[in-house]
């Protein structure tokens, strides 16, 4: 059928009908009083959304821009990095400080992998670094890490973490202050229900202490420029102001649905899906726990390729899912769930699925992954 489309990947992800119409309002002026009112609302949620007290700067521009925001405030060139790599961000952090010209180490992982505390720390005192990249949600392989346990080595090992919150936030909890987080970055089109377009950084006091004496140039992601506005509920460019008033209704409903119950929904989707994808007898990719709520990485049965899969649920029925990276591109593909999703989200892609599998030839029972996925969304958390 051509026509209704379904957005199951995972970033940019559906936005609410209330978020879109708040988007859609007459332009503020973005100097007016009428737009500092939004702003300075949409930086509050933000700030409550992050667990956080610290400063809140909003870029317009996507997610990697304000992962840039974070190297050009705190870096000088030839300084010494850590990289955690496990995938496809971890990798980009890593090439975008080296575009910089940072000296970045890596503490390389396989892709599916889950990064290690004992191993931050180790490499933190083998190389020296005094600045240390994590990325919490792995979007490019489903791992969520312990990103608490990974921020704690670090600064034990005297180490201020940058960690790339652009698929989690809002989907599995993070506490910017209780974990101390220096700097958290986050996207609008991901788990904030909001179109792409507005990146989030936040900024604890030793991140702003070390931004004072960071030598990188820097002008439009300059932290010092962006918070002096900001505290006047003013930017200093031009902000994209209708995004702006779509994010910050956007933040009003994951407030008023509470993190706590968002967090819940969250692991209740992944669930929902793994169980789902397991019950056509498919192999996961993304680990098979509780935490991996972002996106589900189901990997097809010998002889299917991944690719044609997703081009067929594209083409046939309308829904975007995401491929795989690089070599995984024939063998996986990925089922984002965050945000504005319910399980009939879920069932929906995993029906699709099965239409497709059972034309390839797969011996599945009609219906049996529908029938487990709800199941399993009911199911209370295992431990
Ligand atoms: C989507 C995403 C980003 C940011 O990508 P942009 O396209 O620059 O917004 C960064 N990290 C992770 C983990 C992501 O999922």
């Amino acid at each position: 059928m051509a026509g209704k489309r379904y957005l199951m990947a995972p970033g940019p992800t559906p936005v609410p009908p209330e978020v879109l119409a708040a988007g859609a309002q007459p332009v503020l002026h973005h100097r007016g009083p009428d737009f500092r009112a939004v702003m300075l609302r949409t930086l509050g949620r933000l700030q409550e959304v992050c667990r956080t007290e610290n400063d809140v700067l909003l870029f317009t521009a996507s997610g990697s821009a304000a992962f840039e925001s974070a190297v050009v405030n705190l870096m000088s060139p030839g300084e010494r990095v850590l990289a955690v790599m496990a995938g496809e961000f971890g990798e980009r952090w890593a090439a975008l400080a080296r575009a910089y010209g940072a000296d970045v180490h890596e503490l390389r992982y396989a892709w599916g992998e889950t990064p290690r505390a004992d191993d931050v720390r180790a490499r933190l005192e083998e190389t020296g670094a005094k600045v240390a990249f994590v990325v919490h949600s792995e979007t490019s392989t489903g791992v969520v890490s312990d990103v608490q346990a990974l921020a704690q080595a670090a600064r034990e090992a005297g180490a201020l973490v940058v960690v790339d919150a652009v698929s989690s936030l809002g989907a599995v909890r993070l506490e910017t202050d209780a974990w101390g987080l220096d700097v958290v970055v986050a996207g609008s089109q991901k788990a904030l229900m909001t179109p792409p377009g507005l990146s989030v950084v936040t900024v604890s006091d030793s991140a702003w202490g070390r931004s004072q004496s960071a030598a990188l140039p820097r002008f439009y992601f300059d932290w010092d420029r962006m918070r002096a506005s900001l505290e006047t509920g003013s930017t200093p460019f031009t902000p994209a102001v209708t995004i702006v008033a779509a994010l910050d209704v956007a933040l009003g409903l994951l407030l008023e649905e509470g993190l706590d119950a968002a967090f819940a929904r969250h692991a209740a989707l992944g669930r929902a899906c793994r169980e789902g994808a397991k019950a056509m007898g498919l192999g996961l990719f993304s680990p098979d726990e509780e935490r991996s709520a972002i996106v589900t990485a189901i990997l097809t049965p010998e002889g299917i390729d991944a690719r044609e899969v997703v081009l067929a649920l594209r083409d046939r029925f309308g829904i975007t899912v995401a491929g795989g990276h690089g070599e995984l591109g024939p063998k996986l593909f990925r089922i984002g769930h965050i945000g504005y999703y319910d399980v009939f989200d879920i069932t929906t892609v995993l029906a699709a699925v099965e239409v497709l599998l059972v034309e390839g030839g797969a011996d599945i029972e009609r219906g049996v992954a529908i029938a487990r996925a709800l199941e399993a969304y009911h199911e209370t958390a295992r431990v």
